[in-house]
């Protein structure tokens, strides 16, 4: 394949090359050799695919909200070309058996290349597990099966001693449950979608619960000589706890464009955690993200069904979908120039492939994986979830202006194309390969 004329994120304008997977060729006046597929990328910017450190692609167990196939195919038409799945399916990842049986699922069903994260809950079998090509241990303490926070604190150090010594990053979800405010929950909380029910779950989960278990898996980490990545940073003060830190840290599309501001709305399809933030918090972090303090921009995409969501505040499960509108989200931010093009590459390709060691990944370089995306930042539509790809069928971010890519490529192969004009889409095959596997 040859892709000609295309902006790259840093303004140069280059041809790029791709064979057998890689990128053979980022230069000018390329030609294309017979047989060749040549495609006419002036106006339009080439970017690296988005590595996506934190999914829930459900698979084994929760295949009525997603699968792999469905996610994946979700992941490629939003421009993500790798994605990492978390520990808490059904059964939890925590063993070499149930990491064997995602892989094979994964292996077979997903459109774009994958790692697996491994999870650490009482019956936990490091022997096992760090066997596997395993990608991170991941959500330690939300890693049970149950969604329930908390493996105690002997436990954590012991999982951060056994990553550390294998040199595996560990992926921590900080919130400290004895700071929540219990009396929020209580009283009556209205119907499903009123003002009251819908922001009481961010008044129950404190943002000094994150900021208080921001800084203590940051001391932790320093002490066991562990990796610490915090997972889904949704506060200021998290954020700044980890840049004065070796620790890494990732924020969601939803910390950065909703707050509780939009949770009128959302009602109960509002309730992730950590939870929304007031809108003064939302602009700080969004701040941190354009200056330099955010590593990564990941989405913990969390589909549930309508149904499930469509609940009292206490029964609906927690978690939204974003994996597939991360991308079209930052581009538009592009677009109205509140972000630059090359932070945005920085955040969902560069910087995951660098502190989690993809070091053919993230680039567009010669000798690169061709993990490309294609995009013309002139062109943004209207993100409707009869639109998008995942199984659970609706979105946050219902009437949001996105730049969608036109073509995502995977490893050389063609994995997502739609026609500009016509709408018209198409996938390649279910080629994912896990990232950790030689
Ligand atoms: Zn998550």
């Amino acid at each position: 394949m040859l892709i000609t004329g295309a902006e790259l994120a840093d303004g140069r304008v280059r041809d790029v090359r791709v064979r057998e997977g890689t990128i053979a060729a980022v230069d000018e006046g390329l030609d294309p050799v017979a047989g060749e597929r040549a495609v006419d990328a002036r106006g339009r910017h080439l970017l690296p695919g988005a590595i996506d450190v934190h999914v829930h692609f459900r698979e084994p167990g929760g295949s009525h909200k997603e699968t792999w196939g469905t996610g994946s195919r979700s992941a490629a038409a939003g421009g993500v070309t790798t994605v990492v799945d978390q520990p808490n399916t059904s059964p939890p990842t925590v063993d070499g058996a149930a990491f064997d049986a995602k892989e094979s699922m994964a292996a077979a069903a997903s459109y774009v290349d994958y790692g697996i994260n491994g999870g650490v809950t009482a019956d936990w079998d490091p022997e096992t597990l760090f066997g596997r090509p395993l990608f991170a241990l991941g959500e330690v303490f939300l890693a049970d099966s149950t969604g329930d926070m908390g493996i105690d604190v002997d436990l954590f150090e012991t999982a951060l001693a056994e990553a550390a010594e294998r040199d595996v990053p560990v992926t921590v979800h900080a919130e400290d449950a004895t700071l929540f405010d219990d009396a929020a929950l209580a009283g009556d909380l209205g119907g499903i979608g009123t003002a009251a029910t819908a922001d009481a779950w961010s008044a129950y989960r404190t943002a000094e619960a994150e900021a208080a278990a921001v800084e203590r898996a940051i001391a932790a980490g320093a002490e066991s000589a562990a990796r610490v990545h915090i997972a889904h940073t949704s506060t200021p003060e998290g954020i700044d706890a980890v840049a004065d830190s070796d620790a890494t840290c990732e924020v969601t599309p939803h910390h950065l464009f909703l707050s509780r501001e939009n949770t009128q709305r959302l009602g109960t399809f509002g309730r992730m955690n950590p939870p929304l933030r007031s809108e003064e918090r939302r602009s700080g972090v969004f701040e941190r993200l354009r200056d330099g303090d955010v590593d990564i921009v990941a989405t913990d995409h969390a589909p549930h069904t309508v149904a499930e969501k469509r609940q009292p505040l206490t029964d609906a499960p927690s978690g939204v979908p974003g994996v597939e509108t991360m991308y079209p989200l930052l581009l538009e931010s592009v677009r109205t120039g509140e972000l630059s093009i090359e932070r945005v590459r920085d955040v969902v390709a560069t910087n995951p492939a660098s502190v989690f060691g993809l070091d053919r990944k993230g680039r567009i370089e010669e000798g690169a994986d061709a993990d490309l995306v294609l995009v013309d930042l002139t062109n943004p539509r209207e993100i409707e979830a009869g639109a998008l790809h995942s199984r659970c069928g609706w979105t946050p971010f219902e009437g949001w202006q996105g730049v969608f890519p036109e073509l995502t490529v995977v490893r050389g192969e063609v994995t997502y194309e739609r026609d500009p004009v016509t709408g018209a889409e198409s996938f390649g095959e279910p080629a994912g390969k896990n990232v950790r596997s030689s």
